[in-house]
């Protein structure tokens, strides 16, 4: 190209306007705006007491066209709000996680950084965002208020009491930096933006697991609570403990696959919830686990089997063993296990 054409298409594509007061202002087109379908403008003003005005004006209009060029500056008008939203429409998550994502989003995003626009997501209002979630879960702002018993219509009593600043837990802050990196990880693979904020900014340190099992003679006065109460629950709290599995890897053992002639039980399914949705999907980390049980699991859930078995009978059906649908699972087949 010569230097002639070079300079007419730098003129198309941007422009350096004298403002009343003086000041030069560089526009350069960045293209549309992959939300709003609106053109999108980057660039600067320089001061009209800049020494060299005009060929200062020239070298800003050639550094934002480089700029563009090489596709490092924001590419939308797009706010954080409607990135996340854009982003939890096309992720693959468990329903039940993204339903946390999006009370995440509600409840703590959205309220603080939600109108904030993509260009101005810089590090230090990121930083500046996640320093007020370890401050207060309120975000109260550090202004004077009242924690209501409840949000809806109330008479204010005792249980209404001067607001105290409690900042949201780790994991919380941990999982809301999830939300906004795997966001702008995909604004810059959309050529949003062109480079993620959060690179800079590491989430909180993981909190050390501080699990405290009841001891081995609370242990035994829970299962033998349990088993005077129902010796369904008996034995569903009896797995719980020889096995270490969850509430849903247990209510997702189906009775195909447990052997009880070798004493293995094959953990490959799990009944999740989702508010009042109960639905099957893949265990933690989706690796199935066998384990092999002890002679007195064996024993317990022989007895579960039969118990079921003439439960069944009673009511004219049969077990299924091959079935996953909840309530012909394994242990959740008797009526009266609890679903929490
Ligand atoms: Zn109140
Ligand atoms: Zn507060």
């Amino acid at each position: 190209m010569t230097s002639r054409g070079r300079r007419s298409d730098q003129r198309r594509r941007g422009n350096i306007e004298t403002l009343r007061s003086g000041a030069k202002r560089i526009r350069v087109y960045n293209g549309l705006d992959p939300v709003t379908k609106k053109p999108i403008y980057v660039g600067e003003t320089v001061a009209a007491n800049t020494p060299g005005l005009d060929k200062a004006a020239e070298r800003a209009l050639i550094r934002w066209l480089k700029t563009v060029d090489d596709q490092k500056a924001p590419r939308t008008n797009a706010t954080v709000d409607e990135l996340i939203n854009a982003f939890l429409d096309v992720i693959d998550i468990d329903r039940g996680t993204l339903r946390g994502w999006r009370n995440k989003q509600k409840n703590h995003i959205r309220p603080l950084l939600g109108e904030t626009s993509l260009k101005k997501a810089h590090p230090h209002v990121l930083e500046t965002f996640f320093a007020e979630l370890r401050r207060c879960r309120k975000h109260c702002g550090r202004q004077p208020q009242v924690d209501h018993r409840t949000p809806r219509q109330h008479e204010r009593d005792h249980r209404c009491v001067r607001h105290q600043c409690e900042g949201l837990s780790t994991s919380s802050v941990r999982e809301i930096h999830t939300i906004l990196n795997g966001a702008f990880g995909r604004a810059v693979v959309w050529e949003w933006l062109g480079a993620n904020p959060l690179d800079q900014v590491p989430p909180p340190e993981a909190p050390k697991p501080n699990p405290q099992p009841p001891k081995t003679h609370e242990a035994a006065q829970l299962i033998n609570k349990a088993w005077r109460n129902d010796p369904a629950w008996g034995a569903c709290v009896w797995l719980a403990f020889t096995t270490g599995k969850r509430r849903g890897d247990l209510c997702g053992l189906r009775i195909s696959a447990v052997d009880l002639e070798s004493g293995v039980a094959e953990f490959g399914l799990v009944i999740k919830q989702d508010g009042r949705d109960i639905y099957t999907g893949d265990p933690k980390g989706k690796r199935h686990t066998r384990v092999v049980l002890d002679p007195e699991t064996v024993e317990v859930l022989r007895e579960h089997l039969a118990r079921c078995a003439a439960l069944a009978a009673a009511a004219g059906a049969t077990l299924d063993p091959e079935t996953s649908e909840r309530r012909r699972s394994w242990l959740p087949a008797c009526p009266s296990v609890p679903d929490h």
